[in-house]
């Protein structure tokens, strides 16, 4: 498969002595693909580098994507489109902000055109902005949501090779592996290297993102994705239910909605450790790590991976909403 380099891999794994003797929990590392190089990093870097790999040899000469307002997975395109010198074009849910923040400032820094589709969150409309692309005399490439084809979640399986070397070294062995998982990519991608390297962690996904009424079942789609994927490395797996985990207990109020979940694994993290954990994917699936240490869902013996996948750009723009308070409600 074609691959475009993009990103810095490997990218570090830490361990956080200090959270787990705060939660008196089991010990912790983390994965840090908030570090994965790329305008401010995330784990779409991983996918992206087989997809505009794909897009490149394939001779197309502008990258098209669509996700929520802020979408990290279209930050990494816009980042990556001007990396390989193409055009971007991202759809986005949503209305025009008067002032962009986060996410959304990054993308009109790497020049991309922007489309917005209102309640559409999901590109919906992609493939009509794609036919007025080509109709204009341009060859694009689509690049699926959240970068969650065979083709992007190859990037996981990969990781999951990349993630067994660090481990070798670092002669840790790890029990569990826990991560957001909202498109079904890096699930999907991380199951597959788990058999095809021989690994035993248990893989734990935090739904991100309730499926609405029609959806596919969401543990359906990472199963297709997996058996997809390894049939595309010829890999000679199958998967079946039994192999995809997917933890639904965390939606809150709903995607995108910051709560008390959110908020205070992100200033634990932040506190105890140094690290920033974003509002809408690590946040939600560190305060789930951090419920089921409490829950004795872990026994002292475990060291449990959290895969950290980025985000951390749209903190900026959640600031009304996790700025640091004390008890008496006053702003720090
Ligand atoms: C996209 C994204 C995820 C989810 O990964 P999927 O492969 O889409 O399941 C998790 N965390 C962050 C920060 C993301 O941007």
């Amino acid at each position: 498969m074609h691959r475009q380099q993009l990103g810095f891999f490997p990218t570090p794994i830490v361990k956080l002595p200090r959270l787990s003797k705060k939660l008196g929990g089991p010990r912790i590392l983390m994965k840090r693909d908030d570090q994965t190089g790329l305008a401010l990093g995330g784990n779409k870097v991983r996918k992206l580098e087989y997809l505009v790999g794909e897009a490149l040899a394939g001779g197309c000469d502008t990258l098209i994507t669509g996700g929520a307002e802020q979408s990290n997975h279209c930050r990494q395109t816009a980042a990556a489109a001007a990396a390989c010198g193409m055009p971007c074009h991202l759809v986005l849910g949503g209305e025009r902000p008067d002032v962009p923040n986060g996410n959304l400032l990054l993308n009109g820094l790497f020049g991309a055109k922007i489309h917005w589709t209102g309640e559409l969150r999901k590109g919906e409309k992609i493939p009509e902005i794609a036919a007025q692309i080509r109709a204009s005399g341009s060859k694009p490439y689509v690049v699926p949501y959240g970068g969650s084809n065979s083709t992007g979640a190859v990037g996981f399986v990969e990781a999951v090779r990349e993630l067994v070397i660090q481990l070798e070294e670092l002669k840790e062995t790890v029990t569990q592996i826990v991560f957001p998982s909202s498109s079904g990519g890096t699930q999907a991608g991380l199951v597959v290297g788990r058999s095809l390297f021989d690994q035993h962690f248990q893989l734990i996904g935090v739904g991100i993102d309730k499926a609405e009424a029609g959806d596919r079942p969401f543990d359906e789609l990472v199963l297709s994705l997996a058996n997809s994927t390894a049939e595309r490395l010829e890999a000679g797996l199958t998967f079946t239910h039994s192999d995809i985990t997917i933890r639904n207990e965390y939606f809150g109020d709903g995607y995108g909605i910051v709560g008390e979940l959110e908020q205070r694994a992100i200033r634990l993290v932040a506190e105890t450790e140094g690290i920033l954990v974003d509002p809408v994917y690590t946040g939600r699936a560190m305060g789930a790590l951090i419920d089921m240490i409490e829950r004795q869902e872990f026994s002292q013996d475990d060291t449990v991976l959290f895969w950290h996948t980025g985000g951390t750009p749209a903190l900026f723009s959640y600031a009304g909403e996790i700025a640091r308070r004390d008890v008496t409600g006053e702003t720090l």
